[in-house]
C-alpha cells in the first residue's frame, strides 16, 4: 500500500537523521564533502551544485507528491523552466505555449530562447483542434498551464498528453496554480511537472524556488544533468524553508479552496462586479475538464468591475487584509491589477489581459474577515 499524500508530504525524503536522529532534515550548509580516499564518496555527496543532502530531502519529497521518479530543485520557477526548455529542445525547435501563459513564462520565450533560435506558438489550449493545428514536425513541447494565470482558464491533461504523444513530443505541466494536492499531472499522462515552488508548494511567502519532476527515468537523468550543468540550484536555507512548507501543504490547500468558494459566492452577487472567473462555477467554459481533474478548485479568483481599469486599480489601493502585491500561493491574502502588475510585460501581446481585471490569491485568513474587506472595498 502507498502512503497517502499528507503522509508523503511530512516523510518521504525525510528520514530522521542517522546520527542524531533529529526528525526534520538539518540544513547542510556546506559546499564540499570529505572523501575516504581519491573517489572515496560517503554517500554520494562530492560538490553542492550537484547534490546537498537538504535538496535532496527536498527533491525526493517533491518526486514522492507528484508521482514522479525524479525530483529538482532550482533557484526559482523561471530557472526550473529555463532548464527543461534548453534539455529538450534545440535551436529550430517548436514549442505550443498556453494562449495566456504566466507573463514570465512567455517573457523567457519572446526574450530569451527565441533569440537562441526557438520557435513558439501562443494557442489556446482548450480548443484541441487549434493545438492539433498548431503542431509541426518540429514540435519538441506542448507547455500546459492549468488553470492558467490571471484568467483561469483550464486546460485537459489528459487529452493534450495524447496529442503531445501523438506528435512525437513532450507534455510539460505547469502545475503551480494547483500544486500537487489539487492535480497530478503526470498521472494524467504528463511527462514533466515544472512548479514555481514561491507559490503554494512553499506557500508562506517567505521563499523563492523552483522544481521540475520527471514521470521517466531517463528523462529524469538528463534533466538532473542539465540541473548540474546549468547550476541554477536550490540552496539548502531555501531547500529546507521550502520543505518545511510542504508539510502544511494539504491543510492549506483545503482552507484556500474553502475561503475561495466563500469569496466567489460575495463576489458573484455583488453589482458592481461584472464577471468572476472561477473554475468551480459550473458556468465556467473549463468547469467540467476541472472537475475530471482537479481534486478542488483551488485559492485564484480573478474578477472583473465595472467601471473599467481605473476602479479595478482603486478597488486594489481600498483592501485592507487584501495585501497589494504580486505573486500568489501564500497563507496571506493578496489583491493586484494584472494589466499593471504581474502582466504589464505582455501588455500589446497576444496575451494581453482585460484592464477592469483583478486577481485575488485568497489566503487562509478568518473568512469573515477576508468577506468584509472585499465588501467594503468594493463599496455597497
Ligand atoms: C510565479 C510563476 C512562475 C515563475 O516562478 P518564479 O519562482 O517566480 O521564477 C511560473 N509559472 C507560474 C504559473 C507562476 O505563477
Amino acid at each position: 500500500m502507498t502512503d497517502g499524500f499528507e503522509t508523503l508530504a511530512i516523510h518521504a525524503g525525510q528520514e530522521a537523521d542517522p546520527h542524531t536522529g533529529a526528525v526534520v532534515p538539518p540544513i547542510y550548509a556546506v559546499s564540499t564533502y570529505k572523501q575516504d580516499g581519491v573517489g572515496g564518496l560517503r554517500a554520494g555527496y562530492e560538490y553542492s551544485r550537484s547534490a546537498n543532502p537538504t535538496r535532496t530531502a527536498l527533491e525526493e519529497c517533491l518526486a514522492a507528491l507528484e508521482g514522479g521518479t525524479r525530483g529538482l530543485a532550482f533557484a526559482s520557477g523561471l530557472a526550473a523552466e529555463d532548464a527543461v526548455l534548453r534539455a529538450v529542445c534545440g535551436p529550430g525547435d517548436h514549442v505550443i505555449i498556453p494562449g495566456d501563459a504566466y507573463g514570465g513564462t512567455y517573457r523567457l520565450f519572446a526574450k530569451v530562447l527565441a533569440r537562441w533560435g526557438l520557435l513558439f506558438d501562443p494557442v489556446p489550449l482548450g480548443d484541441l483542434d487549434a493545438v492539433r493545428a498548431a503542431v509541426r514536425p518540429e514540435t519538441k513541447v506542448i507547455w500546459v498551464e492549468t488553470p492558467t494565470n490571471p484568467l483561469l482558464g483550464v486546460a485537459d491533461i489528459e487529452a493534450l498528453a495524447a496529442v503531445a504523444h501523438q506528435a512525437g513530443a513532450l507534455l510539460v505541466v505547469d502545475n503551480t496554480f494547483a500544486s500537487p494536492y489539487l492535480q497530478q499531472p503526470l498521472a494524467l499522462g504528463a511527462d514533466v511537472v515544472v512548479h514555481s515552488t514561491t507559490k503554494y508548494v512553499g506557500g508562506h511567502s517567505d521563499v523563492v524556488g523552483g522544481a521540475l519532476v520527471a514521470r521517466d527515468r531517463e528523462l529524469g537523468e538528463l534533466l538532473a544533468f542539465h540541473q548540474n550543468a546549468m547550476g541554477a540550484v536550490a540552496g539548502p536555507f531555501d531547500a529546507w524553508l521550502t520543505l518545511r512548507g510542504i508539510k502544511t501543504l494539504a491543510l492549506r490547500m483545503e482552507r484556500h479552496c474553502d475561503n475561495a468558494e466563500r469569496v466567489v459566492e460575495l463576489l458573484r452577487s455583488h453589482p458592481r462586479v461584472t464577471e468572476v472567473l472561477y473554475p468551480g462555477l459550473p458556468g465556467h467554459p473549463g468547469h467540467e475538464v476541472a472537475a475530471k481533474q482537479m481534486r478542488r478548485f483551488g485559492g485564484m479568483v480573478s474578477f472583473r468591475v465595472a467601471g473599467g481599469e481605473e476602479e479595478a486599480v482603486r478597488l486594489c489601493d481600498r483592501t485592507r487584509i487584501f495585501t497589494l502585491g504580486e505573486s500568489l500561493g501564500g497563507v496571506e491574502s493578496l489583491i493586484e491589477h494584472p494589466g499593471r502588475m504581474t502582466h504589464a510585460s505582455v501588455a500589446g501581446s497576444a496575451l494581453e489581459v482585460p484592464a477592469d481585471l483583478v486577481r485575488l490569491s485568497v489566503g487562509i485568513e478568518t473568512v469573515d474577515d477576508l468577506l468584509a474587506d472585499l465588501s467594503q472595498a468594493l463599496g455597497s
